[in-house]
Protein backbone atom coordinates (compact mmCIF):
# COMPACT_ATOMS: atom_id res chain seq x y z
CA UNK A 1 0.00 0.00 0.00
CA UNK A 2 1.57 3.62 -0.83
CA UNK A 3 1.77 6.01 2.04
CA UNK A 4 -1.25 7.96 2.99
CA UNK A 5 -2.23 11.19 1.74
CA UNK A 6 -2.38 13.79 4.38
CA UNK A 7 -2.33 17.24 2.85
CA UNK A 8 -3.30 18.39 -0.73
CA UNK A 9 -0.26 19.73 -2.03
CA UNK A 10 -0.72 16.82 -5.38
CA UNK A 11 -3.91 17.41 -5.71
CA UNK A 12 -5.11 18.49 -9.00
CA UNK A 13 -8.76 19.04 -10.38
CA UNK A 14 -9.77 19.15 -14.00
CA UNK A 15 -12.01 21.58 -14.66
CA UNK A 16 -14.67 19.61 -15.86
CA UNK A 17 -15.19 18.03 -12.92
CA UNK A 18 -17.04 21.10 -11.64
CA UNK A 19 -18.79 21.62 -15.08
CA UNK A 20 -20.78 24.32 -14.08
CA UNK A 21 -18.21 26.80 -13.40
CA UNK A 22 -16.34 28.81 -15.77
CA UNK A 23 -13.07 29.31 -15.48
CA UNK A 24 -12.27 32.14 -13.44
CA UNK A 25 -15.00 30.31 -10.59
CA UNK A 26 -12.61 27.35 -10.89
CA UNK A 27 -9.76 28.78 -10.46
CA UNK A 28 -10.53 30.90 -7.83
CA UNK A 29 -12.87 28.06 -5.71
CA UNK A 30 -9.93 25.74 -5.87
CA UNK A 31 -7.59 28.58 -4.40
CA UNK A 32 -10.10 28.87 -1.60
CA UNK A 33 -10.35 25.41 -1.36
CA UNK A 34 -6.36 25.15 -0.92
CA UNK A 35 -5.91 23.58 -3.99
CA UNK A 36 -3.16 24.67 -6.30
CA UNK A 37 -3.38 23.04 -9.18
CA UNK A 38 -5.67 22.77 -12.02
CA UNK A 39 -5.92 20.80 -15.50
CA UNK A 40 -8.01 23.19 -18.18
CA UNK A 41 -10.77 21.75 -20.32
CA UNK A 42 -9.55 23.69 -23.95
CA UNK A 43 -13.33 25.21 -24.79
CA UNK A 44 -12.98 27.33 -21.14
CA UNK A 45 -10.42 29.39 -22.80
CA UNK A 46 -12.92 30.04 -25.78
CA UNK A 47 -13.25 34.39 -25.88
CA UNK A 48 -10.84 34.72 -23.44
CA UNK A 49 -7.71 36.67 -23.44
CA UNK A 50 -5.11 33.50 -23.10
CA UNK A 51 -2.97 36.60 -21.18
CA UNK A 52 -5.25 37.34 -18.70
CA UNK A 53 -5.87 33.53 -17.88
CA UNK A 54 -2.42 33.49 -17.14
CA UNK A 55 -2.17 36.72 -14.93
CA UNK A 56 -5.12 35.04 -12.72
CA UNK A 57 -3.47 31.96 -12.37
CA UNK A 58 0.14 33.46 -11.37
CA UNK A 59 -2.78 35.68 -8.94
CA UNK A 60 -4.04 32.48 -7.42
CA UNK A 61 -0.45 30.87 -6.98
CA UNK A 62 -2.53 28.06 -9.23
CA UNK A 63 -0.12 25.59 -11.20
CA UNK A 64 -1.97 24.42 -14.71
CA UNK A 65 -0.79 20.46 -15.01
CA UNK A 66 -2.35 19.85 -18.68
CA UNK A 67 -4.62 21.37 -20.97
CA UNK A 68 -7.34 18.58 -22.08
CA UNK A 69 -7.38 17.80 -25.00
CA UNK A 70 -6.07 17.95 -28.25
CA UNK A 71 -5.80 14.40 -30.72
CA UNK A 72 -9.19 13.42 -32.61
CA UNK A 73 -6.03 12.28 -35.32
CA UNK A 74 -8.21 9.71 -36.81
CA UNK A 75 -11.14 10.13 -39.53
CA UNK A 76 -11.83 8.36 -43.16
CA UNK A 77 -11.82 12.54 -44.32
CA UNK A 78 -8.45 13.30 -45.77
CA UNK A 79 -9.84 17.33 -44.80
CA UNK A 80 -10.89 16.30 -41.26
CA UNK A 81 -7.31 14.45 -40.82
CA UNK A 82 -5.82 18.37 -41.81
CA UNK A 83 -8.19 19.97 -39.75
CA UNK A 84 -7.02 17.77 -36.60
CA UNK A 85 -3.23 18.79 -36.88
CA UNK A 86 -4.23 22.42 -37.12
CA UNK A 87 -6.29 22.39 -34.16
CA UNK A 88 -3.58 20.12 -32.30
CA UNK A 89 -1.20 23.15 -33.11
CA UNK A 90 -3.77 25.85 -31.69
CA UNK A 91 -3.59 23.88 -28.63
CA UNK A 92 -0.17 23.47 -28.07
CA UNK A 93 0.23 27.46 -28.77
CA UNK A 94 -2.65 27.84 -25.94
CA UNK A 95 -1.27 25.27 -23.61
CA UNK A 96 2.48 27.24 -24.25
CA UNK A 97 0.16 30.63 -23.59
CA UNK A 98 -1.51 29.62 -20.36
CA UNK A 99 1.85 28.00 -18.68
CA UNK A 100 0.70 24.41 -19.08
CA UNK A 101 3.51 22.23 -19.09
CA UNK A 102 1.31 19.27 -20.96
CA UNK A 103 -1.35 18.16 -23.54
CA UNK A 104 -3.72 15.63 -23.28
CA UNK A 105 -4.73 13.67 -26.14
CA UNK A 106 -8.02 11.87 -26.76
CA UNK A 107 -6.62 10.21 -30.32
CA UNK A 108 -9.67 9.63 -31.34
CA UNK A 109 -11.57 6.49 -33.95
CA UNK A 110 -13.69 6.19 -36.73
CA UNK A 111 -16.43 3.91 -37.22
CA UNK A 112 -16.29 4.04 -40.99
CA UNK A 113 -12.63 2.38 -40.92
CA UNK A 114 -10.91 -0.36 -39.10
CA UNK A 115 -9.16 0.19 -35.34
CA UNK A 116 -5.99 -0.51 -37.09
CA UNK A 117 -6.49 2.66 -40.18
CA UNK A 118 -7.23 4.49 -37.06
CA UNK A 119 -4.40 3.84 -35.13
CA UNK A 120 -1.64 4.43 -38.23
CA UNK A 121 -3.55 7.74 -38.37
CA UNK A 122 -3.05 8.45 -35.06
CA UNK A 123 0.54 7.45 -35.21
CA UNK A 124 0.95 9.86 -38.32
CA UNK A 125 -0.60 12.70 -36.79
CA UNK A 126 1.30 12.77 -33.16
CA UNK A 127 4.45 12.52 -35.77
CA UNK A 128 3.49 15.74 -37.51
CA UNK A 129 2.93 17.87 -34.24
CA UNK A 130 5.89 16.35 -32.23
CA UNK A 131 8.26 19.30 -33.57
CA UNK A 132 6.11 21.99 -32.76
CA UNK A 133 5.65 20.40 -29.48
CA UNK A 134 9.37 20.67 -29.07
CA UNK A 135 9.36 23.75 -30.30
CA UNK A 136 6.97 25.77 -27.96
CA UNK A 137 8.68 22.93 -25.19
CA UNK A 138 4.97 21.13 -24.47
CA UNK A 139 4.83 17.56 -23.63
CA UNK A 140 2.09 14.88 -25.76
CA UNK A 141 0.65 12.31 -23.09
CA UNK A 142 -1.58 9.82 -25.24
CA UNK A 143 -4.56 8.87 -23.06
CA UNK A 144 -5.81 5.40 -23.66
CA UNK A 145 -9.63 5.12 -23.16
CA UNK A 146 -11.96 2.35 -22.42
CA UNK A 147 -12.97 0.01 -24.51
CA UNK A 148 -16.40 0.93 -25.59
CA UNK A 149 -15.37 4.16 -26.86
CA UNK A 150 -13.19 2.51 -29.21
CA UNK A 151 -15.69 3.33 -32.07
CA UNK A 152 -15.43 7.05 -32.29
CA UNK A 153 -13.21 8.64 -29.48
CA UNK A 154 -10.00 6.51 -29.17
CA UNK A 155 -8.82 3.34 -31.02
CA UNK A 156 -5.96 3.15 -28.31
CA UNK A 157 -7.77 1.17 -25.50
CA UNK A 158 -5.42 -0.11 -23.22
CA UNK A 159 -2.08 0.83 -21.37
CA UNK A 160 -0.29 -1.82 -23.76
CA UNK A 161 -1.06 -0.38 -26.81
CA UNK A 162 -0.22 3.31 -25.25
CA UNK A 163 3.43 1.98 -24.37
CA UNK A 164 3.80 0.35 -27.95
CA UNK A 165 2.48 3.65 -29.78
CA UNK A 166 4.96 5.97 -27.55
CA UNK A 167 7.94 3.47 -27.81
CA UNK A 168 7.77 3.28 -31.54
CA UNK A 169 7.72 7.11 -31.38
CA UNK A 170 10.33 7.26 -29.51
CA UNK A 171 10.61 10.81 -28.37
CA UNK A 172 11.22 12.57 -24.99
CA UNK A 173 8.17 15.02 -25.64
CA UNK A 174 5.62 11.86 -25.68
CA UNK A 175 3.87 9.69 -22.81
CA UNK A 176 0.93 8.29 -21.37
CA UNK A 177 -1.95 9.76 -19.30
CA UNK A 178 -3.02 6.71 -16.96
CA UNK A 179 -6.85 7.64 -16.06
CA UNK A 180 -8.38 5.28 -13.41
CA UNK A 181 -12.00 5.03 -15.41
CA UNK A 182 -10.65 4.04 -18.68
CA UNK A 183 -8.17 1.44 -17.33
CA UNK A 184 -8.83 -0.48 -14.05
CA UNK A 185 -10.24 -3.31 -15.26
CA UNK A 186 -6.51 -4.70 -17.42
CA UNK A 187 -5.17 -7.69 -16.01
CA UNK A 188 -2.08 -6.30 -17.26
CA UNK A 189 -2.43 -3.25 -15.90
CA UNK A 190 0.62 -3.13 -13.05
CA UNK A 191 2.99 -4.80 -15.50
CA UNK A 192 1.94 -2.01 -18.03
CA UNK A 193 2.28 0.81 -15.55
CA UNK A 194 5.73 -0.86 -14.66
CA UNK A 195 6.59 -0.68 -18.33
CA UNK A 196 5.31 2.64 -18.70
CA UNK A 197 7.72 4.05 -15.57
CA UNK A 198 10.65 2.07 -16.54
CA UNK A 199 10.89 3.79 -19.43
CA UNK A 200 10.32 7.08 -18.54
CA UNK A 201 7.16 7.73 -20.27
CA UNK A 202 4.66 7.99 -17.71
CA UNK A 203 3.23 11.68 -17.48
CA UNK A 204 0.02 12.00 -16.10
CA UNK A 205 -2.71 10.63 -13.27
CA UNK A 206 -5.92 10.82 -13.68
CA UNK A 207 -8.45 9.75 -10.34
CA UNK A 208 -12.40 8.82 -10.44
CA UNK A 209 -14.20 5.87 -9.28
CA UNK A 210 -16.48 3.14 -11.38
CA UNK A 211 -19.89 3.03 -10.35
CA UNK A 212 -21.69 0.25 -10.11
CA UNK A 213 -24.15 0.11 -11.91
CA UNK A 214 -22.72 2.42 -14.47
CA UNK A 215 -25.89 4.78 -15.27
CA UNK A 216 -24.25 6.15 -18.62
CA UNK A 217 -21.21 5.53 -20.18
CA UNK A 218 -19.73 9.57 -19.71
CA UNK A 219 -21.41 11.06 -17.56
CA UNK A 220 -21.58 8.59 -14.50
CA UNK A 221 -18.04 8.62 -13.16
CA UNK A 222 -17.52 7.87 -9.35
CA UNK A 223 -15.83 9.61 -7.14
CA UNK A 224 -12.85 7.88 -4.89
CA UNK A 225 -14.62 5.47 -2.90
CA UNK A 226 -17.88 5.37 -4.29
CA UNK A 227 -16.89 2.46 -6.66
CA UNK A 228 -15.55 -0.60 -7.37
CA UNK A 229 -11.60 0.72 -8.05
CA UNK A 230 -9.09 -0.54 -5.72
CA UNK A 231 -7.19 3.16 -6.19
CA UNK A 232 -5.05 3.01 -3.51
CA UNK A 233 -3.60 -0.32 -4.55
CA UNK A 234 -2.98 1.50 -8.50
CA UNK A 235 -1.74 4.67 -7.32
CA UNK A 236 0.73 2.40 -5.34
CA UNK A 237 1.63 0.79 -8.61
CA UNK A 238 1.92 4.74 -10.23
CA UNK A 239 4.38 5.47 -7.63
CA UNK A 240 6.39 2.67 -7.32
CA UNK A 241 7.05 2.93 -10.99
CA UNK A 242 8.49 6.71 -10.13
CA UNK A 243 5.49 8.82 -10.97
CA UNK A 244 5.50 11.73 -8.54
CA UNK A 245 3.33 14.35 -10.31
CA UNK A 246 -0.24 15.52 -9.26
CA UNK A 247 -3.02 13.19 -8.74
CA UNK A 248 -5.90 14.84 -11.22
CA UNK A 249 -9.43 14.44 -10.09
CA UNK A 250 -11.27 14.15 -13.00
CA UNK A 251 -15.65 13.24 -12.95
CA UNK A 252 -17.73 13.68 -15.11
CA UNK A 253 -21.21 13.53 -13.15
CA UNK A 254 -24.80 14.87 -13.77
CA UNK A 255 -25.44 14.04 -10.16
CA UNK A 256 -22.49 15.76 -8.60
CA UNK A 257 -22.92 18.70 -11.59
CA UNK A 258 -26.31 19.16 -9.65
CA UNK A 259 -24.72 19.61 -6.35
CA UNK A 260 -23.75 22.77 -4.92
CA UNK A 261 -19.97 23.52 -6.52
CA UNK A 262 -18.25 24.27 -2.89
CA UNK A 263 -19.92 21.77 -1.20
CA UNK A 264 -18.67 19.45 -3.60
CA UNK A 265 -15.32 20.35 -3.64
CA UNK A 266 -14.92 19.69 -0.07
CA UNK A 267 -16.12 16.13 -0.85
CA UNK A 268 -13.71 16.34 -3.51
CA UNK A 269 -11.26 17.15 -0.37
CA UNK A 270 -12.34 14.53 1.49
CA UNK A 271 -12.56 11.75 -1.50
CA UNK A 272 -8.87 12.48 -1.99
CA UNK A 273 -7.82 12.65 1.39
CA UNK A 274 -9.61 9.12 2.79
CA UNK A 275 -9.99 7.36 -0.48
CA UNK A 276 -7.07 7.74 -3.06
ZN1 LIG B 1 -8.57 11.39 -18.07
Amino acid sequence: MPEIINDLSKLCVHTQTNRPWNLEQCITNYSEAGIHAISIWRHLLEGSSLSHVKSQLTAHNMEVASLVRGGFFASSEKLARELAIEDNLKAIDQAAAIGAPLLVLVCGSDPDQSLEVSRDQIKDGILKIIPYTKNAGIKLAIEPLHPMYAADRSAITSMGQANAMVEQINDQSLGVAVDLFHLWWDPDLESEIKRCGGEGNLFAFHVCDWNVPLQDMLNDRGLMGDGCIDVKQIRGWIEEAGFSGYREVEVFSDKYWAMDQVEYLERIKYAYLNHT
